[in-house]
């Protein structure tokens, strides 16, 4: 198969590295494409797209190929891949990053910490910017900073019929509107541009860990130690066996904990004050919070969850971390039978919740905090380890449904999760709305392996 004036690499089956090249992060995706697009830029990207409509192809469009329900790469069509563009340019005068559509977390993080800058990104910086930032983009910086969508500026894309648009605040508003959390509906984003802000470099961070018994009183101390918590610190909670980390002491590898993983986004001093409660919280099994550099510490949890593992997830936002809901938490936490299987959530709010619901595409902005449910397996265990990590996903899920909200984080859904939480995620305002501008710029749904808006749809 070629394709006219393509300057990039075109891999199909045969060719020595097709199974890397179809291979994404969750290991149990395992999908056989027609042709493998490797873009070299724009102009590659859009002749991607028309050769694909010309042809006929479903077209998947892979960024980071991080999301767990595999949306990166489909069978029998052609992925648009764009992991060779990865360049990332700061302007530290201006304070903003041009980041090309297949850089990843790690890429932005280290170019702009040279210039003691950092805009909001994933916590693990092996993860995409494109889809990352296309659903709204949670972490750290986000009470400070507002979410990763919050500091798009601007955004080149290429659109269905194969055209390139610049998408901004003057230039296709009502694309920058759906592109700031509609996910990869509207075309595939060849570049970002975002706003940078002050962090670091060096930071207070790292995770406070207790032993699993202590959970419900943890969290309940914890619920209103982060109700009180000043913007600029970040914090996320993770349940299950302490991974075997080197910078984890070794008596604590595999032992069943829960974690308040923190990092303080301003000065180490004020840093020490903010989590002071914390760490004189009940007795901790380690304090491993510490000044370091920013760049560090988004690095540090990325070997806990390497690609080719298998994953499945289950998700929702929470109502509130009331003392049933931490109870139920705490009960179904660690009954996972695969000791990789764990529970991360979110504090959200600060600066998030400060802009007004329909802002962006991202909307549920007054959620105090959401959980993701991660169920881990290796790829060499049995049919009957994934059907229990799987069944203990869905029965946690199916224990917090008091506690839920209609909503959830629209990245954290997996490929069972239907087109109804695919509206639960957006609420029906603003999916209604993105429907609108799905009409406008890929009225055919020429991009639908995605967590999909159907054109139109009311
Ligand atoms: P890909 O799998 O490459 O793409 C996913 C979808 O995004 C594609 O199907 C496509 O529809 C769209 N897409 C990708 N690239 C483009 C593009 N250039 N143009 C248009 N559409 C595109 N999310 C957070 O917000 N915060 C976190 O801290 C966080 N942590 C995570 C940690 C891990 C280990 C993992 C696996 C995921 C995490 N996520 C987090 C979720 C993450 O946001 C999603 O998995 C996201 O889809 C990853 O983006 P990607 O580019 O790597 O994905």
């Amino acid at each position: 198969m070629e394709i006219d004036g393509f300057r990039g690499r075109l891999i199909t089956a045969g060719h020595a590295d097709y199974d890397a090249a179809r291979s994404v992060w969750n290991g149990s995706v395992d999908r056989r494409p027609r042709l493998i697009a490797r873009c070299a830029g724009t102009a590659d990207v859009a002749a991607a797209v028309r050769f694909a409509r010309d042809h006929d192809l479903e077209i998947a469009v892979r960024g980071g190929g991080h999301n767990v329900a595999g949306t990166a790469v489909c069978d029998e069509g052609i992925v648009i891949d764009l992991s060779a563009m990865r360049s990332v340019r700061v302007d530290p005068a201006g304070r903003t990053v041009r980041v090309q559509g297949g850089a990843l977390w790690g890429d932005v993080d280290e170019a702009s910490q040279a210039h003691g800058l950092a805009t909001t990104g994933g916590i693990v910086s092996h993860t995409g910017v494109a889809g990352l930032t296309l659903g709204g983009g949670i972490g750290f910086l986000m009470r400070r900073y507002g979410l990763t969508v919050d500091s798009l500026l601007a955004a080149e894309v290429v659109t269905a019929d194969g055209g390139v648009v610049r998408a901004s605040a003057d230039d296709h508003p009502d694309l920058l509107w759906a592109l700031r959390g509609g996910g990869g509906n509207f075309g595939v984003v060849t570049s970002f541009r975002f706003a940078l802000h002050p962090v670091g470099p060096t930071v207070l961070a790292g995770p406070v860990l207790w032993a699993a018994d202590d959970t419900a009183d943890v969290l309940r101390f914890y619920r209103d130690f982060a109700a009180e918590a000043p913007d600029e610190l970040g914090t996320v909670v993770r349940l299950g066996t302490v991974p075997p980390l080197p910078a984890v002491p070794e008596e604590l590898h595999w032992r069943p904990a829960v974690a308040v993983v923190c990092c303080h986004a301003g000065a180490v001093r004020d840093g020490e004050r903010a989590v002071r409660a914390l760490r004189r919280f009940g007795r901790p099994l380690a304090d491993l919070v510490a000044p370091k550099p920013y760049v560090a510490h988004q690095r540090s949890t990325d070997d806990t969850v390497p690609h080719g593992w298998h994953y499945y997830w289950k998700a929702t936002d929470l109502a509130g971390l009331s003392d049933h809901a931490i109870a139920v938490i705490a009960d179904h936490a660690y009954e996972a039978g695969s000791p990789r299987s764990y529970a991360v959530m979110f504090h959200m709010g600060g600066a998030v919740a400060r802009l007004a619901g329909d802002t962006t595409a991202y909307a549920a902005r007054d959620v105090a905090h959401n959980i993701n449910i991660d169920a881990v397996w290796l790829p060499e265990e049995s049919g009957e380890r994934a059907a229990a990590e799987t069944a203990w996903a869905r029965r946690f899920l199916h224990a917090l449904q008091p506690h839920r909200v209609g909503s959830v984080y629209v990245n954290f859904l997996d490929a069972d999760d239907g087109t109804s939480r695919v509206r639960e995620a957006y609420g029906e305002r603003v999916y209604r709305r993105l429907a609108d501008v799905k009409v406008a710029y890929d009225p055919g749904n020429v991009f639908h392996l995605n967590k999909n808006i159907r054109p139109g749809a009311t």
